[in-house]
């Protein structure tokens, strides 16, 4: 096989952008793929950004593109494609990819990250219903709107649409909440912000456009009508393309350790993707490094 490149990052998150840095510093021939136009991960819809180290205060789109710049000036190349299938040989990696002819490299690093899992009940398609309160929540200033889910998401949505709503109901299926403690500091002191704990939504309300929802609490079915309805419930493994499904664990999370290493030769796994506990931009940008120190080491023996 052919190859154009020592190493294809797929995902232009911190993960990739990180592992981007260090494989052109250590002069492989990198290309980075991303599926969104102006994709820069997960980070990009951070309202504000106070824990990465070195920056004590910034926009997640303007980290992400400080991020994509410094990668792009060390000389990775970049490609706006969705990468729908990789196949491995001897020789390497091809990767198709939607709309654009097959790639081939020596290594890969995959830093796809996971994408926000879907609420699944009746009403969950109408309009009205967000995944991301950064993108849509200037829809609802002064207006009632709903979040769901009680970890860091939630947390950060529901903060971060306090300051636009007139009231934010936070709502959680379960009575202790998995956000950082800092994060449940900070909406313990917005007024603003009313918690519906142990609450199960059953259901959409609206016709088209969502008006509302349904929830049960201690056996008994409410109502509660709202404009807007952020859904941050989790978030879901980008590894659909993988073929090598005894490489994943039972939450579809690619196994590998800290230099990133995974079962298949070659094949690096950086950033929310991988096997972790603790899914950051910080411990994404680490582990682009070790995928990329991994690789480079791979790539010499
Ligand atoms: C609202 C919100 C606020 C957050 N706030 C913070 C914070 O304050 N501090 C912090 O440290 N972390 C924060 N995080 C978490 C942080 O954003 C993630 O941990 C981090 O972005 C993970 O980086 P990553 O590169 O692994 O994955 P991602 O950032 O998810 O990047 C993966 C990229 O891969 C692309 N991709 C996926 N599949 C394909 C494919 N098949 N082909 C091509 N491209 C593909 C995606 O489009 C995406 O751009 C926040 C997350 C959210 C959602």
């Amino acid at each position: 096989m052919d190859t154009k490149y020592d190493v294809i990052i797929v995902g232009g998150g911190p993960a990739g952008l990180s592992a981007a840095v260090y494989c052109r510093r250590a002069l492989l021939r990198t290309l980075v793929i991303e599926k969104d136009y102006m994709g820069l991960g997960m980070i990009a819809a951070a309202d504000r950004v106070e824990n990465y180290p070195g920056v004590p205060s910034v926009q997640g789109y303007d980290l992400a593109m400080t991020m994509h710049r410094q990668a792009e000036t060390l000389g990775a190349e970049f490609l706006e494609a969705r990468v729908t299938e990789m196949e491995t040989s001897d020789m390497g990696f091809l990767l198709k990819c939607r709309q654009h002819a097959p790639l081939s490299a020596r290594c890969v690093i995959y830093a796809a990250g996971a994408s926000y899992r879907r609420l699944e009940v009746p009403g969950i398609e109408q309009m009205g219903v967000s995944y991301c309160a950064t993108c849509d929540g200037a829809f609802y200033q002064g207006q009632e709107v709903a979040v769901i889910g009680g970890g860091d998401a939630a947390f950060n949505d529901a903060l971060y649409l306090s300051g636009i709503a007139s009231k934010v109901y936070l709502i959680h299926r379960s009575d202790t909440f998995r956000a950082n403690a800092a994060a449940q500091q900070r909406l313990a002191g917005r007024s603003n912000i009313e918690c519906i704990r142990n609450a199960v939504v059953t259901r959409i309300l609206g016709d088209a456009r969502a008006e509302g929802l349904t929830y049960e609490q201690d056996g008994a079915e409410h109502r509660l009508m709202v404009k807007g309805i952020f859904s941050a419930i989790g978030r879901v493994p980008d590894t659909g393309i993988i073929r090598h499904r005894e490489i994943l664990d039972k939450d579809g999370y690619i196994r590998a350790g800290e230099d990133c290493i995974t079962a298949i030769p070659g094949f690096f796994a950086a950033g929310d993707v991988r096997t972790k506990r603790l899914r950051q931009a910080v411990t994404a940008a680490a582990d682009g490094a070790n995928a990329a120190a991994s690789a480079e080491l791979f790539l010499r023996r």
